[in-house]
Order: structure tokens, then sequence, then C-alpha cells
């Protein structure tokens, strides 16, 4: 532990694995009392066993994202609870793959209240407190597939693409606040996003594509995540792209 976050609370959507779940080690490492939110409870609840083995300090949250009522619950009660919220981590999502022609509308559906709604729902929701606060910092996990739209990955594109535009304006909007955003842009990394894939030829495709590369760990994204929320108050880190050193696209 180096405790740059000591005193601090931090709140990670998704943290029930993945990205999420190194996210959330990470930021307790550094002394953040973290809030871990997905929606499998014993997920969570080994997480929080793993953080508390480590030193650190966690609070398990079942909610789903895409649920506007769950999630200002969730805030209130995280707020309530810790008493704050300085650091909000928005990294749950899925990703659908397929093509557009043919598509299950259900897959895209899905991934909008995920990704974008779920994502805008939590900001929305914390904006309030951080505001109290005179600060606090928003961490956006968008991807690659947020600036490079590829065929097979169209409405997945959609969601990231959003995720990116919307963190510019909202940085342009609290930024006197002292709120500061940035968006993460990760290529492949090693998680369960692709287990989710609906479309089995789109499932394959990925599959085969990730064989020709070593990906990247999510302590990998967990560090960029730490960098950003550790810079002087002076620094604000916008946007962080990092891509597998073997990935072509
Ligand atoms: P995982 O599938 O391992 O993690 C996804 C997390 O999101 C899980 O904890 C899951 O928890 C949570 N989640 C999904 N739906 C909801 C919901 N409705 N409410 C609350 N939590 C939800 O994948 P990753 O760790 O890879 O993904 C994390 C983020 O990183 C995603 O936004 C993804 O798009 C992004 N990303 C991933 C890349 C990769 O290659 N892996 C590359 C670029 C970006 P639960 O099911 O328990 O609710």
């Amino acid at each position: 532990m180096t405790n740059l976050l000591q005193g601090k609370v931090a709140l990670v959507t998704g943290a029930s694995s993945g990205i999420g779940a190194a996210a959330a080690l990470a930021l307790a490492a550094e002394g953040a009392h973290v809030a871990v939110v997905a929606r499998r409870s014993e997920r969570l609840q080994e997480l929080v066993q793993h953080i508390y083995e480590q030193g650190g300090k966690a609070l398990p949250v079942v909610a789903d994202v895409a649920d506007e009522g769950q999630v200002s619950a969730m805030i209130q009660h995280v707020r309530s609870t810790l008493g704050r919220i300085d650091i909000l981590v928005n990294n749950a999502g899925v990703m659908l793959l397929g093509q557009i022609d043919g598509a299950n509308t259900e897959d895209w559906r899905r991934m909008i209240a995920i990704n974008v709604m779920g994502l805008m729902y939590t900001t929305h929701a914390v904006l309030p407190t951080m505001k109290e606060q005179h600060g606090g910092h928003i961490v956006n996990i968008s991807s690659v597939a947020g600036r490079i739209a590829r065929a097979g990955s169209g409405v997945y594109n959609v969601t990231k693409w959003g995720v990116v535009a919307f963190s510019e304006a909202l940085r342009q909007e609290v930024y006197k606040d002292n709120i500061r955003i940035t968006v993460i842009e990760p290529g492949a990394v090693a998680t369960e996003l692709v287990d989710n894939i609906t479309d089995e030829e789109a499932k394959q495709r990925q599959q085969e594509w990730l064989q020709g590369l070593t990906p990247l760990e999510s302590e990998d994204i967990a560090a960029a995540i730490v960098y950003a929320v550790t810079q002087p108050a002076r620094v604000s880190i916008n946007e962080i792209l990092i891509r597998p050193s073997q990935q072509d696209r």
C-alpha cells in the first residue's frame, strides 16, 4: 500500500470481474475505501474479502446500472454509508458483437442500456455529491472501439463512441467544480467480456482474432486508472488509449 488515496471513497461499477475487479483492488491498495457494484453478489463478496485480506476496505453493493432507480439508491447508500464519493469508475459494460443486418436487436438494447444509459445514470446520480464536495473524479471506460469502427462491431462502436462524446461534454460542464473526467480506451484485455457474446459466429471470430495476440491484463488498465486519479489537482488526464503491443487495429 502506498496510500495515495487515503481518506478517499471510490465507487467502481462492473466490479464483479475483469477490469472492474482489478481496478477495485488497485484503488483499495492505494488506501481508498471502495464501493464495488455489480449484479453478481457472490463475486462481489469474494472480491471484498480479497480486498480486506490485502489490508484494504470495501463495500459490496448489488445493483443493475441499467435501472435508474437502482442507480439512484446505490449512490445514496454509498454516500450514507461511506460519507462521500470522490472517485467514480464507470466500467460496467457488455460487448455483444455481431453484424447489423440480421442482428438480434435485444443485444442492441442491452448494450445501450448498460454501456450508455447505465454510465449516464450513474454520472447523473453522483454529480450532486461531487459538486457539494467541491471536487471529484469520474473515469469512464470506453474502448479502442470508441475511436475506430469496424464491421461486426457497429452498435458496440455506437456505445463506446457515445462514452467519449459524453465525457468531453461533461468535462466542459464540470471542470469549474473541480471535477476531473478521464476516458480510458483499452484494446483487447483478457476478461470474461467475449464469453457473453450471444452471436456464436461473432464470438468465434473474436476468439480467433484474440489468439493472434497477447492481450492486456485487467491490472494494466487498473494501473492506468490509478495513474489518472492520483495526479496533482492541476493535472487532468482526459484520455488514455492503451493497446496490446501486437494489436493491429
Ligand atoms: P467483464 O465481462 O469481465 O466485466 C463486465 C462487468 O460489468 C462485470 O462485472 C459485470 O457484472 C458488469 N455488468 C454488466 N452488466 C451490468 C449491469 N447491468 N449492471 C451492473 N454491472 C453490470 O468485462 P471487462 O472487464 O472486459 O469489461 C469492463 C469494461 O471494459 C466494459 O465497459 C468493456 O466494454 C470495457 N472494455 C473491455 C475490453 C476488453 O477487451 N476486455 C476492451 C475495451 C473496453 P455482473 O454481470 O455481475 O453484473
